[in-house]
């Protein structure tokens, strides 16, 4: 008997929309162009902005600290497991984002998880933009909090929902720094203002934004100017950084709370020392190899400007992340699967990730792609737009 049969039902259902996707195996680097079953395709799916994954200086990071403190850590961070250099890199990154403290997590996934339910309880309200990453979701769904969702970066929706939050211990507001499938920044001063004006917290996950906006890549807070005024910021080690982990920079009362309350940070094991020596050299090459972010958003504008040329509905993205808009969901996997016939890695994303009838392919330039590269890009998307008349 299979036991399982009742999820071959649900599967076999994505399959019947066409939605079912097996993984894609890279043979390769994770560079600006990948090697997929022997052949090379120029990767426009990746979150290595920055072409950090294989940086000399982080490599080279990774394998002194392996070769000293070895391939793992044994322990979770307040039983053995905290490495003089987990503490360094604590340091590292509050003075990169300008905040008194801060405190590493597994991943950027974990942190959202552990900070929402650590520090939320039955007495408070958590308001959420109703695009806001699938880890914010989870977090505040392990807490007891009141929950409400705000409409898409709508601030009289986020208005009217504070003003039924006068009876709340804390009222904490959350959205993503830049919207992680829209390529959008959040209305941060309009945020902070009401935050001012409803005395609320403010907590903005900067996924997409650390290492892409602000100077140096300091994140979306600096890029507004608002450090101090955005209470929690939340960092991954895994996108533009080029490694793995996450982070909260914030005043050193949370950061320690955290490290009694932290459940992730509790109960899970510490960062490898080849993961965390190469966290901490990504910011030192952030802040001295300026050329990288440069590169980035010169190849966003030619990318975008390009798209929107030939046509494309490119929504109203403002970050590298360029989503091109097709609507339906079996369309979108069907003209991805044409542009990898043609050379480019540039994903189809759908329901649930997004909202039904919004489905797109989703697209990122990296620092790292070439003026050929992305030309080979746009010669397949327009004779692949052409060809499903979506332009
Ligand atoms: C990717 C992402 C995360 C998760 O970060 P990981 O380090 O990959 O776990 C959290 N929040 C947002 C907005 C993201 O885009």
């Amino acid at each position: 008997m299979n036991v399982f049969s009742f999820l071959e039902d649900e599967m076999n259902l994505l399959k019947d929309l066409g939605t079912y996707r097996d993984l894609v195996p890279l043979e390769s680097c994770q560079g600006p162009v990948v090697k997929i079953n022997g052949k090379e395709y120029v990767q426009l799916s990746s979150n290595n902005y920055l072409g950090l994954t294989s940086h000399k200086r982080l490599i080279n990071a990774t394998i002194e600290a392996t070769k000293i403190y070895g391939a793992g850590t044994g322990s979770v961070r307040t039983i053995a497991g905290t490495l003089e250099m987990h503490n360094d890199l604590e340091k590292q990154l509050a003075k990169f984002k300008k905040t008194e403290d801060a405190l590493v997590f597994q991943s950027g996934f974990t942190t959202n998880q552990g900070v929402l339910s650590a520090i939320l309880t039955d007495k408070d309200v958590v308001i959420s933009d109703e695009l806001n990453h699938a880890s914010i979701i989870d977090g505040i769904r392990l807490t007891k909090a009141t929950k409400k969702v705000y409409k898409h970066v709508d601030m009289k929706d986020l208005e009217t929902q504070l003003k039924q939050c006068d009876n709340y211990r804390v009222r904490l507001i959350v959205t993503d720094g830049v919207f992680s499938m829209d390529g959008n920044i959040a209305p941060l001063p309009e945020i902070v203002k009401l935050a001012e004006k409803y005395n609320s917290i403010v907590m903005v996950d900067d996924a997409h934004a650390s290492g892409v906006l602000g100077d140096c890549g300091r994140g979306s807070v600096n890029h507004f100017k608002l450090e101090g005024k955005v209470h929690i910021q939340v960092g991954t080690l895994s996108k533009a950084i080029g490694v793995f982990g996450g982070y909260i920079a914030s005043d050193s009362i949370l950061i320690n709370f955290l490290k009694h309350r932290g459940r992730p940070f509790l109960f899970s094991t510490s960062h490898p020392p080849g993961v965390t020596a190469a966290c901490s050299e990504a910011i030192n090459v952030l802040l001295e190899e300026p050329e990288h972010m440069e590169r980035l958003w010169k190849n966003t504008y030619y990318f975008k400007n390009s798209l929107k040329q030939l046509g494309f509905n490119i929504s109203n993205s403002k970050t590298p992340i360029t989503p091109i808009m097709i609507g339906e969901d079996h369309l979108t996997h069907k003209i991805s699967d044409e542009l990898f016939s043609n050379g480019v890695f540039a994903q189809g994303i759908t329901y649930p990730t997004v909202r039904k009838g919004t489905a797109r392919i989703r697209t990122i330039v990296t620092a790292q792609h070439t003026k050929e590269h992305l030309e080979k890009a746009l010669y397949a998307f327009e004779k692949v737009g052409l060809l499903f008349k979506i332009i």
